[in-house]
Formats: structure tokens, C-alpha cells, sequence
């Protein structure tokens, strides 16, 4: 790619829009839920390339989706209770990496708020609070320690009543999964973008890919540009999917220690480091904890930052923690 190609694509994020057509080779599928836009810059890929990208992120959609009754998740599912199954690495993969970042966050991620997930309808278009009982039935069916893997046998055996939800982890692991590819493809500079909640870089260009946070409550409102090397941002928030209620809004993101969906004032998240997967994890959590909480984590973990916005009294409050390079207000 060119100089004054890279700076017209530089212009184009730091306004906040879209990557302009012409350059690098731009594909578009809806994947996992979501538009998934993969770019890739260098060097010219072969016609099928970004066609293996998309087809490995929609094999794992079978392997990861709890919105598919036939995926692999949600057979093991229908399991519970019934001892050890065996799962392939993905599953396997992806649920270790899941304990690994309960533990870390101390159960704020947990990828066992599956009944959660459903008894507030939130696997339908129409998300409802759930009667008492069912609701307090579905959060006594939560909890790491209810998952046990068996990595000599790479089998898993969950509690009854307990269902894994990848909701908060599958687009990162898929967006590794998907830069592997075109790395192994030749590819030496790739974005892969989840609908701006996942993104992946692959490659450096000088001073650093320019990535854009919205504002939560606008999205067509830039709030804060940063720069990252190479590797992955992911953010949560529950702006997107959420219910009305009493005046109360109610989004997709469960705190697994009350089984109720997060209320605060905290609107997103956003975790930048290497790996997608735990990036994606963190988010989640991060913003399960709340910024306070959040950054004291982050402080014991090398190469991640973050970034918190909240609703302040009046304006919105803007903080970071650990690594995060060239933060510039955009508005507000
Ligand atoms: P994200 O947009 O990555 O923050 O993921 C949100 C999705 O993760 C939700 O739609 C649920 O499927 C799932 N989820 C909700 N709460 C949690 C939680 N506390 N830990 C792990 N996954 C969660
Ligand atoms: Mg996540």
C-alpha cells in the first residue's frame, strides 16, 4: 500500500467514518451476529483470501453461536448434567481461556450466565424482565465452579441447568482466528472490525493504526482516538442491545455475582492488547466491575490498556488505565 493511500485511510478514521473503498481489498459479511469488514492492505491477496477468513469465522459460529441449536455450545448444553462430553479444540480453547478470565476478574466475566442470558429473553428480539422465580431460579444455575474441564481428555461436564453463553469472548477469538488465516495466507498488514466491538490488526503502519471509540449514546459521534501497534481493542456496552423498563434500561451484560443485568453509570469499555479473545473477555468483565474496580485489574496485567467512559453529573468522563497511546478528545 502507498503512502498517500495509508494517509487517505489515516483521514478517513480520524473523522471517525468508514475506510474508503479503493483501499486495500475490502470485504464485507454478516457474521456472528454482526457485520464483519476485513481489509487487507498488503500485499495485493490472492481472489479467495478474504473468503478463508470468512469462511473460518463462520465455521466457529457453528462451534460457538448459542443462538444456533445446533452449535456445538448448545449441544454440550443440552448435556448438563450428564458428565464429561468430549469438545473440539475450539470449544475446548475458548472455554479455558473463558475460567482463565473468570478467575482473573473474579467472576465478573463468566461464561456460564447462559440461563441469565436466556430467562431475560435476550436470545429473542424481545428482551422482558422475568418473573421473580425464574429469574432467581436461572442466577442459582451461574457460576465458574459449576464447569469442569478435563484437558487430558479435552472433555467438559457441566453442572444441570448450567449453559455456556461465548457472547462476550467468540467475535475475539474469531477476529485471532481470522488474522491467522491471512497471515498464513501472506498477508502482511489485515484489519478485521466486528461492527467496532471487536476489531483486529494485523501488521504496522507508522505511528500506529488509528482506532476511533464512539460515543455510547451516539454512535455517529467520535469521542476519543488512540493508536495501536498491532493486535486487538474490543468494547462492551450495553447501548445496543437493552430494554425499557419502569424507566429503567436493562442491557445484554448480566453481573453474574446478582444475577441482574449491570445498572451503572459506566456506558463502555474499551480493552486494547495482543490477543482478541482476552480482549474481548476483559470488556466484558471490565465493564461488569466498573471502572474502579476495572482499572485495579487492569494494573496487574503487562501490555493491556483501557478505556472507561462514563455518564459523569453532566458531561460524559473520559479515564484510561495501562497502555494506551496517543489518546486525543475528538468532541464534547
Ligand atoms: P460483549 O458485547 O463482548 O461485552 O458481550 C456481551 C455478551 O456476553 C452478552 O450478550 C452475553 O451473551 C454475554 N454476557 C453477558 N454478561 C456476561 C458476563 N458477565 N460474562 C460473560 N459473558 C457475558
Ligand atoms: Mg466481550
Amino acid at each position: 500500500m502507498t503512502r498517500t493511500a495509508i494517509a487517505i485511510v489515516l483521514a478517513a478514521l480520524a473523522t471517525g467514518s468508514t475506510w474508503a473503498l479503493g483501499n486495500g481489498e475490502h470485504s464485507v459479511r454478516y457474521l456472528m451476529g454482526t457485520w464483519c469488514d476485513l481489509v487487507i492492505f498488503d500485499p495485493p491477496p490472492a481472489p479467495d483470501v478474504a473468503e478463508s477468513a470468512f469462511r473460518e469465522i463462520a465455521r466457529l459460529e457453528t462451534v460457538l453461536s448459542s443462538w444456533d441449536p445446533t452449535s456445538e455450545v448448545s449441544r454440550l448444553n443440552a448435556s448438563a448434567g450428564l458428565g464429561p462430553q468430549r469438545v473440539s479444540d475450539d470449544l475446548a480453547a475458548v472455554t479455558d481461556e473463558s475460567l482463565s478470565i473468570c478467575a482473573s476478574t473474579r467472576g465478573a466475566f463468566d461464561p456460564s450466565v447462559g440461563p441469565l442470558v436466556r430467562a431475560w429473553g435476550f436470545y429473542t428480539e424481545t428482551p422482558a424482565t422475568p418473573a421473580p422465580d425464574s429469574g432467581r431460579a436461572a442466577a442459582s444455575h451461574v457460576g465458574c465452579t459449576l464447569i469442569k474441564v478435563d484437558r487430558d481428555s479435552r472433555s467438559i461436564s457441566l453442572a444441570e441447568g448450567v449453559a455456556l453463553d461465548f457472547g462476550g469472548i467468540g467475535k475475539g477469538y474469531a477476529v485471532d482466528r481470522a488474522l491467522e488465516i491471512l497471515r498464513a495466507r501472506g498477508v502482511t498488514r489485515a484489519k478485521v472490525d466486528f461492527g467496532s466491538s471487536s476489531l483486529g490488526f494485523l501488521g504496522r503502519i507508522d505511528g500506529g493504526w488509528p482506532v476511533v471509540i464512539v460515543d455510547p449514546r451516539d454512535r455517529d459521534t467520535p469521542l476519543v482516538s488512540f493508536r495501536v501497534s498491532e493486535g486487538s481493542v474490543s468494547t462492551s456496552s450495553q447501548q445496543e442491545r437493552y430494554f425499557e423498563s419502569d424507566g429503567r434500561r436493562f442491557g445484554h451484560i448480566f453481573d453474574p455475582r446478582l444475577g441482574l443485568p449491570v445498572e451503572s453509570r459506566l456506558l463502555s469499555v474499551t480493552v486494547i492488547m495482543p490477543r482478541g479473545s482476552t480482549a474481548d473477555a476483559l470488556s466484558t468483565g471490565l465493564f461488569v466491575l466498573g471502572a474502579a474496580e476495572g482499572k485495579r485489574v487492569i494494573s496487574r496485567m503487562p501490555d493491556v490498556g483501557a478505556v472507561f467512559v462514563e455518564q459523569g453529573p453532566r458531561d460524559l468522563v473520559i479515564s484510561t488505565a495501562g497502555k494506551v497511546t496517543g489518546l486525543t478528545r475528538l468532541s464534547h
